[in-house]
């Protein structure tokens, strides 16, 4: 099962499923475990389906794309940088 965050800088636990969000990512290829990426759990035998979990406050900032890999992003885009001068 999930552990934590899939936010490499959060590290709150998985206690509550009805907190945060799960993500279901399928994978076409091999996953790819990166020691701070996030959790991976091991894919069904047929379906290379991960599971990640973003806590509450992370989920409501963040989100999951699939881009050679599962990256953690940030749903709002940045604000436009303040006008120097
Ligand atoms: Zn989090």
């Amino acid at each position: 099962m999930l552990s934590k965050c899939a936010n490499p800088s959060c590290s709150t636990p998985l206690v509550y499923l009805r907190e945060g969000k799960i993500f279901m990512m399928e994978h076409s290829q091999q996953p790819r475990v990166r020691p701070e990426g996030p959790v991976l759990v091991k894919p069904q035998s047929l379906h290379h389906v991960e599971h990640f979990w973003l806590c509450g406050p992370c989920s409501t900032e963040m989100t999951l794309i699939c881009d050679g890999g599962v990256k953690v992003m940030p749903k709002v885009k940045r604000l436009a940088r303040a006008v120097a001068s």
